[in-house]
């Protein structure tokens, strides 16, 4: 499971409010200060092939989508 998507896991099932803190403390992520894991795609959330050349902070995908708009004409089409 992508470290993103772990809230999803919470409303999977329906817990109390009690258990839910518990499991919060054991599995929340840590917040990560450095590495691939404190950086996050800032329109996707992608955590993998961020771009962070010239502040973009975008992955590769969504720098191909949005690449010609920011005038990288290279890549638009
Ligand atoms: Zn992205």
């Amino acid at each position: 499971m992508p470290a993103h998507s772990w809230e999803k896991m919470l409303k999977q099932s329906g817990h109390k409010h009690g258990k839910l803190l518990k499991i919060l403390k054991h599995n929340k992520p840590k917040e990560r200060k450095f590495g691939k894991g404190a950086r996050r795609c800032e329109r996707c959330g992608r955590y993998d092939g961020i771009i962070r050349r010239y502040g973009l902070y975008l992955c590769k995908d969504c720098f191909k989508e949005v690449a010609h708009e920011l005038g990288f004409f290279k890549w638009g089409e």
